[in-house]
């Protein structure tokens, strides 16, 4: 018998890391959850850009969520959940241009901004979110028990702290302390994130050649992400935005070869209310007018071939998107993002979507993420793929009995 509950670490804030912790509270709410994120905020590649200037936001990575067509059982008990809780809501934003890996099931959109999924099962899975807490090595280590006996474990350290960026004014003590000891950890961030792990990674996965090699095959695309802001008062601004026939525009390589997506954010969004349905109503008292764009890859590889500065891309980006929409009035705030690692491209091939990377007997140390189901980058492979780190990680720690079910409480 365990003489205290099982700690977990999930190591990443996004979509996948939230699911695992909202299923792991479903099925076993006595593990204390821990969940360490390198960035400022929750979401990963699904977070959302603030504008203080202008009190806008913009859903810099993934900007809907699109069903798999067909998809039943839990994973559809989820979209429902989301939806009742007003986090996902179905798109009513018109789509110009179409793009092949969507298929054919039902949009959704978060009116708050994408981040609000990961925020929703974080908060409901009870789970302990530290931010900006970069973990750089994960080692095992032999401690005692109280009961004399001992256990093994892993030692998971930080970032050193040189290389980490100035804490939060309002860090807490804890948010400074460097190492802590789990009874098990689950790696989300992308793959090639993953290999630069160094301790037990390292070692696990040197004795799996195997699983190195079909690590190292998964590619993902790259991305510049630009945010555009305008002021609530700028008038011009938004008669143009609101002007615009569509809400999402994927742009076909002919008429710009460095931009694949533009949309106007806070109408793609409000569109899903009730207060979005026409122009009419389309009054911004809500939220002032923003917009997204995103770069085509070749465009983003040849930058980072050239190492250029990523504000500069932004600034060659904001020249093409005004000459693609003659009159786009200049705005009054951006943000730039590099996105290294986007979309996966060439997934993982393998039975599983979430994959061990301890040896039997050995404290669960599992890697799951978007590039472990054959969904790809969307919502529903994060799912599986959670799914199945979850139902792993309870079977290693001895909980199989429980399986992960239905979420047991409202988000
Ligand atoms: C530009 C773009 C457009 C997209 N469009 C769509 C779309 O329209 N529809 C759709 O469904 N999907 C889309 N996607 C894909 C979707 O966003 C991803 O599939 C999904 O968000 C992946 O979630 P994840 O939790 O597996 O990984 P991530 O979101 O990448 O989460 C991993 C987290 O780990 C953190 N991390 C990394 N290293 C460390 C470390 N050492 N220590 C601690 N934390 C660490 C990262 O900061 C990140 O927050 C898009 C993605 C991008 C970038």
């Amino acid at each position: 018998m365990r003489d205290a509950p099982a700690r977990v670490l999930l190591v990443g804030a996004g979509v996948t890391s939230s699911i695992v912790a909202r299923l792991l509270h479903g099925a076993a709410p006595q593990l204390e959850v821990h969940v360490w994120e390198k960035a400022r905020g929750v979401g990963g590649r699904m977070s959302v850009a603030r504008s203080d200037a202008t009190g806008g936001r913009a859903d810099m990575g993934a900007q809907y969520v699109t069903e798999v067509d067909g998809v039943a059982g839990a994973h559809r008990a989820l979209y429902a959940e989301l939806e009742r809780a007003g986090v996902l809501l179905p798109m009513r934003a018109s789509i110009s241009g179409t793009r092949g890996a969507d298929g054919g099931g039902q949009n959704w959109v978060a009116p708050a901004g994408l981040n609000a999924v990961a925020k929703a099962l974080l908060r409901a899975s009870g789970a302990r979110v530290s931010l900006g807490r970069g973990v750089a090595a994960v080692e095992r280590v032999v401690v005692a028990r109280a009961d004399g006996a001992t256990a093994a474990k892993w030692r998971v350290s930080r970032v050193p702290r040189a290389a980490r960026a100035p804490p939060a004014a309002d860090a807490d003590a804890a948010d400074d302390a460097e190492d802590d000891i789990f009874d098990a950890v689950v790696l989300t961030m992308p793959v090639p994130q993953v290999l630069e792990l160094g301790g037990a990674v390292a070692d696990g996965l040197r004795e799996r050649p195997d699983l190195l090699d079909r690590l190292r095959a998964v590619e993902y695309s790259a991305r510049y992400a630009l945010a555009l802001f305008w002021a609530r008062e700028d008038d011009a601004a938004r008669s143009f935005v609101d002007r615009l026939p569509w809400d999402c525009r994927y742009v076909p390589k002919e008429e710009e070869s460095a931009i694949v997506f533009v949309s106007r954010c806070a109408h793609k969004r409000r569109a899903a209310t009730n207060d979005g349905g026409d122009a009419n109503a389309r009054d911004t008292a809500v939220e002032p007018p923003s917009f997204v764009v995103h770069s085509s890859v070749p465009f983003a590889l040849a930058k980072l071939r050239d190492g250029a500065d990523t504000a500069v891309v932004g600034t060659e980006l904001l020249e093409r998107v005004r000459a693609l929409l003659p009159g786009l009035p200049p705005p009054a705030d951006s943000r730039t993002q590099l996105w290294r690692f986007s979309q996966v491209r060439v997934p993982i091939h393998a039975e599983r979507a979430a994959h061990a990377l301890s040896a039997d007997g050995e404290p669960p140390l599992l890697i799951a993420g978007d590039a472990f189901s054959a969904h790809g980058s969307r919502f529903d492979g994060c799912y599986e793929s959670a799914r199945d780190a979850a139902e792993q990680l309870l079977a290693q720690l001895g909980l199989d009995a429980a399986r992960p079910g239905a979420p047991p409480s409202a988000l």
